[in-house]
């Protein structure tokens, strides 16, 4: 049975529903409160069913949607597209000693002169670490421009 989304006018929420298509357009009780909520395409709901901007479910779990994600809270400040729930910062690097090690070894290859990136670039010591984690080709040569 397809997925159909209803909409409680008293309750302003939305919830899902599993019907056979053919009931899909019938009213469904609304979980919290039993009156008929209405069908709503999918796309529609965004005009009006919001909490504090957030779209709110039925049951209501105390959760917000933020673009589709469930999130435990809404948006305080920040870029209004990055939930850090959803868009979760990328998580420092640990790094080896071995990856250390050789940052430290290419940093001092740099420093001579004797890194280049895969176009030919010479690379300073002091952009070792971000076009290795860049992940771009650093090898041992001389630049084919000085
Ligand atoms: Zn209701």
């Amino acid at each position: 049975m397809p997925l159909y989304e209803y909409y409680c006018e008293p309750c302003n929420g939305i919830f899902e529903e599993l019907r056979p298509m053919r009931e899909s357009s019938d009213p469904v009780p609304c979980p919290e409160c039993y009156k008929d909520a209405a069908r709503i395409m999918p796309t529609s709901f965004a005009a009006f069913t919001f909490r504090d901007g957030y779209p709110r479910r039925i049951p209501d779990d105390g959760k917000f949607y933020h673009l589709g994600h469930k999130v435990s809270k809404p948006i305080t400040g920040g870029r209004p597209n990055e939930h850090p729930e959803v868009n979760k910062p990328e998580p420092k690097k640990r790094r080896s000693k071995g990856e250390k090690k050789d940052l430290a070894d290419m940093r001092e290859a740099a420093a001579k002169g004797g890194l280049v990136d895969s176009m030919g670039n010479a690379v300073k010591p002091q952009e070792v670490t971000s076009l290795h984690d860049a992940g771009r080709i650093i090898k041992q040569g001389t630049p084919d421009r000085a």
